[in-house]
């Protein structure tokens, strides 16, 4: 007998069928002899619609009506869910996050979690009861309704399993778990049975969008194991947990590809201490969200500084970047739209030296030029032409055997 947080997605209850059949499987846990709390998001693109909504009605959007706007959506969805369970004999209740225990920063839009006073909920599951809780939401210290942000719901089922001391915390989404790549690029893509925590990590910082990268941290910091897995089929699904130091590790796991970035060049830039530092403060203090950065050797005194930048940052960029030119005396400012990064993940490449050079020679054997390179311990990733990108993402796969390996 377990304890399980399990988080469905937008997509597992978009419509009153899909409603339906999650209280199926509710109910089918429940025979097992398992204990279930649930953390729902969402009706299917409901968040998206709202945040329309608001835009269509106001310019003026203050952070405390957008949060009182968007937790609507969950909020639906917890009760409709509840009904559900009712409805298959199964005695529910849903919370609000703030009726969940829910403490938040008081930073609108993208609340950060301070506290889970979980009691309420602990003794509904005493009582058997299944408590069923709104994703994403909380009530700040200032006793306002609080939104954690995009993706946020995978975080407060993270964080109430950690709270509860669940056995695990399981993801329900519309794909069976996590892949060696995108299937949809990569027909031979495989689910993985097992990562670790670190490389799920690097997997979502080089692109890969579920799990958020803000429940996997927590999930890592406070050891709670993931599970990651479909609503659609119920099979099993990707366990992520803690590395297992027993195993050996397959050198390369994952190849991930990201195509939300745009790159930012100046050049011409005086070779001297403190452009640089000056240059990325000004980003930073705008929150231009800088990933990759590359200085050229200086020549006669001059050299090019490239960066990369989210799509969503680079008018911002553009401006300090042209405000920065002006003021340091540099040729020009330049902006690529039309980049990809592709990026290999394995905790294997600690301890198996050749996986840069096999990643370059396999690029350069399919005539796809690199423009920009950053590594981790764990990772490489190769800024390259966004059109070259699903293709570098096949030949990768393809030269580090992902096809074929079992994990
Ligand atoms: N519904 C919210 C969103 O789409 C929260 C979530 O689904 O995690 O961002
Ligand atoms: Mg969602």
């Amino acid at each position: 007998m377990a304890l399980l947080v399990q988080k469905f997605g937008g997509t597992s209850v978009a419509d009153p069928d899909r409603i339906r059949e999650v209280a199926d499987h509710v109910l089918r846990c429940r025979r097992r002899g398992d204990d279930v709390v649930l953390v729902v998001s969402a009706m299917g693109k409901e968040t998206d619609e709202l945040l329309r909504l608001a835009s269509e009605v106001s310019d003026v959007r203050p952070g405390r009506e957008m949060d009182m706007l968007i937790t609507a959506g969950e909020r639906k969805a917890v009760a409709l869910m509840s009904m559900a369970l009712a409805a298959v004999g199964i005695e529910a209740e849903s919370y609000t996050g703030s009726q969940a225990g829910f403490v938040t920063d008081t930073n609108h839009t993208n609340a950060k979690i301070l506290e889970v006073r979980a009691e309420r909920v602990k003794e509904a599951i005493e009582a058997g009861r299944v408590p069923v809780v709104a994703g994403s939401q909380g009530m700040s210290t200032a006793r306002d309704v609080t939104f954690l942000g995009r993706g946020g719901s995978d975080t407060t089922a993270v964080a109430l399993a950690s709270a509860l001391g669940a056995d695990a915390c399981e993801l329900y989404t519309d794909v069976s778990g996590v892949f060696t790549t995108d299937p949809r690029v990569v027909s031979t893509a495989r689910k993985m049975h097992r990562i670790s925590f670190d490389e799920m990590l690097e997997m979502t910082a080089a692109g890969c969008p579920k799990p958020a990268m803000r429940s996997v941290e927590y999930a890592h910091r406070q050891r709670v194991p993931l599970h990651v897995r479909s609503a659609f089929t119920w099979e099993p699904g990707t366990w992520v947990t803690e590395e297992d130091p027993d195993m050996e590790q397959a050198v390369i796991r994952a190849v991930v590809a990201d195509l939300s970035e745009a790159k930012v060049t100046v050049t011409g830039v005086p070779d001297r201490p403190g452009i640089a530092a000056n240059l990325f403060r000004r980003l930073a203090d705008a929150d231009v969200n800088v990933d990759m950065i590359v200085q050229n050797v200086a020549e006669g005194g001059i050299t090019d500084i490239s960066f990369t930048v989210p799509h969503a940052d680079l008018d911002r960029a553009l401006e300090i970047c042209e405000a920065k030119r002006a003021e340091i005396g540099a040729t020009s400012v330049e902006a690529d739209h039309e980049i990809g990064k592709v990026s290999v993940i394995g905790a294997g490449m600690k301890s198996n030296p050749g996986v840069a050079a096999t990643m370059f020679e396999t690029l350069a054997d399919n005539g796809i030029n690199i423009e920009m390179i950053s590594t981790s311990a764990i990772r490489i990733s190769c800024v390259i032409a966004e059109d070259q990108t699903d293709r570098a993402v096949q030949v990768l796969h393809d030269v580090f055997e992902l096809d074929k390996t079992e994990f």
